[in-house]
């Protein structure tokens, strides 16, 4: 899911790389596990059988509900039509039927289908299976992939599905029928089941009217749901912020008491849910949720701390303000850049404690990035892809300062100058540095050649002396050869 989500954002190009910890599929499976033998609908007859059950959905036709089939993308449409003519059932499913039905446009189209991965991948040349643990297949038509997952059982059932002793599910292998697929998705309004040929919509869980009636409700005992998988109570809180859904009392009710189950969750899957919450376009109502719900502590220890300082916590917000704007308008935003935001301000106090050790400044902040960066680690899991900008838009603030000789000339010129400089403008917005720093940035850039020079500060640094070379001492052996 993150992988598309951060396509969409930095590439235009859609990404296919494998991705297996699909949130809908909790992670944390052994391949050896996922080696063992599963009831594979191998067939299309018995994929056939397992999916006769439609006629429990409440039917919502094109009258009521009114999406317009030509929004869905080429992709999707094309690789429904390829599933319906080789003779199965497939959906548009999830996200996508929602944000139709709430006149949105959809960040990307899934689809469910009684086909088997096999089968699916047979019907497409261009198409492959991923994830040993979580079967899907992505199909590829253009620089479009669509994802396709064949529908999943109850995880109660026999076969390739397991929970932990918290009762949280770490694997969820099992296929289904379409009603069994519906009954484990996470809310009434991502459980609904679009089909474009006959303009029909399916509704197991009364998704339709909840959505009309702009609720959030997630689909059976939420205390049962929120065990199985802690991740709900973010997604719910991230996709009400982001719809403008309420979430329903008695989904959110357990869900302040249930917040340490966050603890027991992978960091990595956790880091993934809050990337697409801080890019959602929403992040500033989600992390007020957030904390209103008392999901933010622990989850996020750097909010923990930072919330709580009143310069931390106005950085924070303006880094977030930002960031939404950049994406409501359409531009990209940078996920090293939003996490360096984020941990600035215990980066300044792990620095100030060095220098006030004696460490020199520099060698002192590096000290605290990677003290940060490393207590950040173990809780959220930060890939390495991104810490590596972070620790170089850090470690440009100092050089910022040095507005004399040539340093500032060099600095214009460093690849991450840009990044550096808006991350110095937000610093300076939130009072941690004078405006007056980022000002005199913004004019030096924009300056040609001698008013450029003229700007400069008197250069008071001490100069460096360069250490003499000790004069080689003379062998007094003579050489031999
Ligand atoms: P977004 O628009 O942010 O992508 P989404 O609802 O489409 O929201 P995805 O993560 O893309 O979120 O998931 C697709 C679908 O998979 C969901 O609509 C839902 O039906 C199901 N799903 C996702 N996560 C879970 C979960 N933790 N538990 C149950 N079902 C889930
Ligand atoms: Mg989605």
């Amino acid at each position: 899911m993150i992988k598309k989500l951060l396509d969409k954002i930095f590439r235009p190009r859609k990404h296919t790389a494998e991705r297996e910890n699909l949130p809908h599929h909790p992670p944390e499976v052994s391949t050896q596990h996922a080696k063992k033998s599963r009831p594979v609908l191998g067939t299309k007859k018995s994929a056939k059988r397992n999916s006769s059950n439609k006629d429990k959905a409440e039917i919502i036709t094109l009258k009521k509900h009114q999406i317009d089939r030509d929004l869905l993308s080429n992709a999707a449409a094309r690789t429904i039509d390829g599933l319906q003519k080789a003779g199965f059932e497939a959906y548009i499913v999830g996200g996508a039927v929602r944000d139709l039905l709430l006149n949105r446009n959809p960040k990307d189209f899934d689809i469910a289908t009684d086909a088997t991965p096999e089968e699916v991948n047979r019907v497409f040349r261009r198409s492959r299976i991923i994830g040993r643990r979580f079967r899907l297949v992505h199909v590829m038509f253009g620089d479009e992939t669509i994802e396709v997952s064949t529908f999943r059982g109850h995880h109660q059932a026999e076969g390739d599905s397991h929970t932990n002793e918290s009762g949280r599910i770490t694997r969820d292998n099992v296929f289904g029928s379409l009603e069994e697929d519906a009954a484990r998705r996470d809310f009434t309004a991502n459980a609904l089941y679009y089909d474009p040929t006959s303009q029909e919509v399916l509704d197991f869980h009364h998704g339709f009217a909840d959505i009309r009636a702009g609720l959030l409700r997630i689909i059976g005992k939420p205390e049962t749901r929120y065990i199985e998988d802690p991740v709900r109570m973010l997604r719910a809180v991230r996709l009400s912020a982001k719809l403008g859904l309420k979430i329903d009392p008695a989904t959110q009710a357990p869900i302040a008491k249930m917040a340490d189950l966050l603890q027991g969750v992978p960091p990595s899957r956790l880091f993934d849910e809050m990337l697409k919450l801080f890019l959602s376009g929403h992040a500033i109502e989600s992390v007020n949720a957030l904390r209103e719900q008392h999901l933010h502590h622990g989850l996020l220890p750097m909010l923990d701390v930072v919330l709580e300082q009143p310069m931390g916590e106005r950085f924070v917000m303006l880094a977030l303000k930002n960031t939404d704007d950049r994406i409501l308008s359409g531009k990209s935003a940078n996920p090293s850049f939003l996490f360096a935001t984020l941990l600035w301000h215990e980066v300044l106090a792990a620095w100030a404690t060095y220098k006030a050790q004696n460490n020199p400044p520099i060698p002192a902040l590096h000290l605290a990035m990677n003290d940060v960066l490393a207590s950040q680690a173990e809780k959220l899991a930060i890939h390495n892809r991104y810490t590596a900008t972070m620790r170089e838009i850090w470690g440009l603030q100092p050089r910022f300062e040095q507005r004399a000789g040539k340093r500032p000339f060099g600095l214009l010129t460093h690849p991450r100058y840009r990044a550096g400089y808006d991350f110095l403008l937000l610093r300076c917005e939130s009072g941690e540095v004078p405006a007056e720093l980022g000002a005199w940035w913004t004019t030096f850039a924009e300056a040609e050649g001698e008013e450029r020079a003229a700007m400069l500060q008197p250069d008071t640094a001490p100069k460096k002396r360069r250490k003499r070379k000790p004069k080689k001492a003379v062998s007094s052996t003579p050489a031999t050869s």
